[in-house]
């Protein structure tokens, strides 16, 4: 039968000489029909297994199968052309003759549908040939940089909108591309109407059935623009890995640079840190504000920085902590690093009108010598910071291994010194002061006591100054003062003639409310006149002497004496106290216990007083313990005597179980 009579079959059947054609996965059984829908005359066709199979392979594209069928018993070539419908499902149209116009046409109807995805898919596609020139260009593609696909069809796609660079690096990998047939992802910068684009082109290999003189072979690259998501991504590393106040690397930033220097390191090298924290930036941040701390921090970073080797890295751990990264160098050249930055900050900082100066303290630490692990590594240059500060501000140590214990130690107080204020840990003992003269108490010094649960008994050289660093002294030096204020009142109503006197240290009159603290504990106690003084260091005095003098005088406006404890320790000198508006003064015993010594010793302490006298204070000397000491304060002329030799510091009971005693003796002497 020819191609004609065929044709003629089918038309004849369904009025068509092109009808629909199904085959579902249930049957072999080919379905033809002239119109989709049950009402259509339809005609069911066996297929052999085989051939059915040969249909079902057909997929979502478009395309055609050959099957060799019986039709009313003749035999009936049929072209199906057709496509994957669902699942279960494949379909198209048939025609009985080869190379006919119908087959055409159902594959045009194909093709057109894939150009129209092609087209308004939304991603930038552009078909490339092997030699870089442009087949398709979608309409996106089109909108995005203002050209028209007919006009470029052909021209090289590298010329038409990519950086000179990306040009190379893209032909470079075209071309690899071609050779090797894989697909792969690449980012490009594009230039669009909308200035330079960043784009993630994903790029398939595709071989078409070319005839001879055909480019078959295309590259098919569909793009996204992924500038903003690139954008928020950037913006998030860089927030997560930047200081924001000075714009150096952060704590994340710099663990990341440190983890990888150990594991990069060869062997034999170390890795070096310095940790360092500023001295007394808090103290600057209350004086003059946040927005001058912020620009001093800056002020500082930039002058760490410009005492850094090259390849150091500096960050800023936040507050006023900063870490130094130096992969490669000596401890040597690590405490050469410290110290230049030790130099520089000795010099002050000018932010605006002000200039101030901020010390610093440095801590170093070596991989692997002093820590095998960035968290190890970066603890031990901490606690080396940690010792530097303890031990005077303004310098560094190298990590020793024995510098953990005094940190523990730290710990230990930080964690229990707050826990021994809440739980009422502390107890006040009294040390009496008695007029040298005559023998009679004076009154009595309060000295606190912590006891610990722990420890039992520990005495103020081991906890005050950690309770002065770490700020508790506020809350212990108020406990102190109600409940000596309370011990006072109590003794005044018992009919007892007595002075009490507390300690303040330097760091608690840097609080000017500690004058308001003062009352309310006499408040409190309803303790009228005061009968508390106070007895403060010379330190207090060195820091800001206004300032001190400024409290001074409202305490003794309250009615409290003012003492110079443990005078010719400090810096204060004799002229100095002249300025002072002091009541006593009290003789460290250093001097006290100096006089058996030499004449030289005695002759100093002998002018010591007379000159305080002559200024009108009154002298104490503390910490007497022999009769030979308190017959030399005697004879030279101090007012009060206080030390071992009369009684040790005692809890309230006590000390009133000494006077009775007392009394009883001077009774019955
Ligand atoms: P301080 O104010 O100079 O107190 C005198 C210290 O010398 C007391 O030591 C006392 O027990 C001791 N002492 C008295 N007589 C003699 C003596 O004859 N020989 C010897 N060797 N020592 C004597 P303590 O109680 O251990 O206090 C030590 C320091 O702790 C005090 O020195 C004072 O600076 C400070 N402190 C004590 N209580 C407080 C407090 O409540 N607040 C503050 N801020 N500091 C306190
Ligand atoms: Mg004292
Ligand atoms: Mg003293």
């Amino acid at each position: 039968m020819s191609d004609e009579l065929h044709d003629q079959v089918l038309y004849a059947r369904f009025g068509t000489s092109s009808p629909f054609w199904r085959l579902s996965a249930a049957s072999d059984t080919l379905e033809l029909a002239s119109a989709y829908g049950r009402a259509a005359p339809s005609l069911a066709i066996p297929l052999s297994s085989s051939q059915a199979a040969e249909v079902r392979s057909l997929g979502g594209v478009t395309s055609h199968v050959v099957a060799d069928v019986q039709l009313d018993g003749a035999p009936l070539r049929l072209h199906l052309v057709g496509k994957k419908l669902n699942g279960h499902r494949w379909g198209g149209s048939a025609s009985a003759h080869a190379d006919s116009e119908s087959v055409a046409r159902a594959l045009l109807h194909g093709l057109s549908f894939a150009e129209q995805v092609v087209s308004e898919v939304n991603s930038v596609v552009v078909i490339v040939d092997r030699r870089g020139r442009i087949q398709r260009f979608n309409r996106l593609a089109e909108e995005l940089t203002g050209l028209r696909e007919e006009d470029i069809i052909g021209r090289r796609v590298s010329t038409l909108f990519m950086s000179s660079d990306g040009d190379a690096v893209s032909n470079r990998v075209s071309a690899t591309f071609f050779n090797r047939g894989e697909p792969y992802e690449i980012e490009r910068r594009i230039k669009t109407v909308q200035g330079e684009r960043l784009f993630l082109f994903r790029n398939r290999f595709v071989r078409s059935g070319g005839g001879i003189g055909v480019e078959d072979q295309f590259l098919i690259c569909s793009g996204t623009d992924i500038t903003e998501q690139r954008l928020a991504q950037d913006r998030l590393i860089e927030q997560a890995t930047t200081d924001p106040l000075t714009g150096l690397a952060n704590r994340n930033a710099i663990q990341q640079r440190i983890q990888i220097a150990i594991e990069q390191a060869a062997p034999g090298e170390t890795v070096g840190v310095l940790f360092l924290d500023l001295d007394n930036f808090k103290k600057v941040n209350d004086h003059y504000g946040h927005v001058f701390g912020d620009r001093l921090i800056c002020d500082v970073s930039d002058a760490i920085r410009n005492c850094l080797n090259p390849g150091d890295s500096l960050a800023r751990l936040g507050g006023d902590e900063f870490i130094v990264l130096a992969t490669k160098g000596s401890a040597h050249q690590l405490e050469n690093t410290a110290q230049r930055i030790l130099d520089r900050m000795r010099m002050p900082f000018a932010v605006g009108l002000v200039e101030v100066y901020t010390g610093c303290s440095i801590g170093i630490a070596r991989w692997p010598e002093h820590g095998d692990s960035l968290e190890s590594l970066i603890r031990s240059a901490d606690t080396a910071m940690y010792v530097a500060k303890d031990e005077g501000k303004r310098t560094h140590r190298v990590f020793s291994p024995d510098m953990n214990r005094r940190v523990a130690e730290f710990m230990w107080l930080d964690t229990n010194l707050r826990r021994g204020l809440e739980e009422g840990q502390f107890a006040l003992h009294y040390q009496p002061k008695l007029h040298l003269a005559t023998g009679a108490v004076q009154g009595a010094e309060a000295l606190v006591r912590w006891n610990s649960p722990e420890r039992g008994q520990i005495m103020p050289a081991e906890f005050i100054r950690y309770a002065e660093e770490s700020g508790l002294i506020g809350v212990l030096g108020r406990w102190v003062m109600e409940n000596a204020a309370k011990q006072a009142a109590r003794w005044k109503a018992a009919g007892y003639d007595l002075r009490v006197a507390i300690n303040l240290s330097a760091r608690q009159l840097t609080d000017t409310a500690v004058v308001r603290h003062f009352t309310e504990a006499l408040q409190h106690a309803g303790l009228d006149p005061c009968l508390v003084d106070l007895e403060l260091t010379e330190s207090c005095l060195i820091e800001n002497e206004a300032a001190a003098i400024e409290l001074i005088k409202q305490f003794r406006r309250l009615g409290a004496q003012v003492h110079l404890d443990d005078f010719g320790t400090g810096y204060s000198s004799l002229s100095q106290l002249g300025r002072i508006p002091l009541d006593v003064i009290k003789l460290d015993r250093s001097f006290v216990r100096s006089i058996q010594a030499d004449t030289k010793a005695q002759a100093l302490v002998r002018s010591m007083v007379a000159v305080a006298q002559e200024l009108d204070f009154q002298v104490v000397a503390e910490g007497i313990e022999t009769e030979a000491e308190e017959a030399f304060m005697k004879g030279i002329g101090v007012d009060y005597v206080q030390g071992f030799l009369y009684a040790r510091p005692m809890p309230a009971i006590e000390f009133e179980r000494w006077l009775l005693d007392r009394r009883k003796l001077r009774l019955i002497a």
